[in-house]
């Protein structure tokens, strides 16, 4: 009898360490790919079965509801919108997503990128692009009912994103300019991933339009080789700004893009035969007409 007490003493204390490892397991993070069709951006959707993180909101606000209508299926508390760079195929939604989730704050990882959306959209307002997206146009004398930028968006000035119930998102912001002036990456320990924002692309074509400088393609360049030392080991899966889910062979096929890219528009005759010469080399690429085209057209005469 004392023989057979002793194991089914064991199983219970087994059993009682055992339980909260199971509730932990329950907080580890999760995520769905909401994907675009304009521009092929993607939102992520964070989860840790208590609450719900969102990063970067389309590019319209008609893919904006589409993306609310995921997010509300989920049935749970959507608590930060999370921005990761000041390029309207990722923040346009905002303004939309704020009104379904009031309670849900937007977030950037500084002032910067803050700065960098509030800018683009006011440009954006004086060229007349904003007719299409009413609810972006910002606040003003003349426009009271705009969208409040300087209140409505909050800069975390941290490196770590706290999801509420458990969990934490890595940021990292401390990059060189690039696709964009500043950039906002994500890496998630429970998931061994890594969110790249807009320094990846898969299978779409990448974006060297406006504001995009020689400078910024090399500090890009540069940044995908430390991408590539700093994981080579661990080897996370890739999540990148546009495109689907990679791994880390990813970053040297965003490498050798961005020499195919320099060398042809530095040795093509016209914008036309750049075109065509990526689009030999990129057949199955998207967005061709779009981010290929101004791209060539912003580093070619
Ligand atoms: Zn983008």
């Amino acid at each position: 009898m004392k023989s057979l007490i002793k194991p089914i003493v064991v199983a219970a204390a087994f059993l009682l360490t055992a339980n909260p490892v199971i509730s932990k397991a329950s907080n580890a993070i999760t995520v769905d790919i909401f994907e675009g069709e304009t521009a092929t951006v993607n939102s992520y959707i964070f989860s840790n079965g208590e609450s719900l993180v969102v990063m970067d909101v389309q590019r319209s606000t008609a893919e904006a509801k589409k993306l609310t209508k995921v997010i509300k299926n989920k049935q749970l508390p959507l608590t930060h919108i999370l921005i990761t760079h000041g390029h309207p195929d990722h923040y346009t939604g905002m303004s939309w997503l704020s009104k379904q989730f009031p309670k849900a704050k937007i977030v950037v990882a500084n002032e910067a990128i803050k700065k960098d959306i509030l800018g683009f959209s006011t440009w954006m307002e004086s060229v007349g692009w904003l007719e299409a997206e009413p609810l972006l146009k910002p606040k003003s004398s003349k426009n009271p009912n705009g969208f409040d930028y300087v209140n409505n968006i909050h800069a975390l000035n941290s490196d770590t994103l706290m999801m509420n119930g458990g969990g934490k998102l890595k940021l990292n912001a401390h990059y060189s300019p690039a696709e964009a002036e500043h950039l906002t990456t994500v890496y998630v320990d429970d998931l061994n991933a890594l969110f790249t924002s807009d320094f990846g692309y898969h299978n779409v074509h990448l974006w060297m339009g406006q504001g995009v400088s020689k400078a910024h393609i090399a500090n890009w360049r540069a940044q995908l080789n430390r991408f590539k030392s700093k994981y080579s080991e661990s080897k996370p899966k890739v999540y990148p700004g546009h495109g689907k889910p990679a791994d880390i062979t990813l970053f040297d096929t965003l490498i050798t893009y961005i020499d195919d890219f320099n060398h042809i528009t530095s040795t093509a005759i016209s914008k036309d035969e750049a075109k065509r010469k990526m689009k030999a080399l990129y057949p199955d690429y998207k967005e061709a007409d779009f981010l290929l085209k101004y791209s060539v057209d912003n580093h070619m005469n």
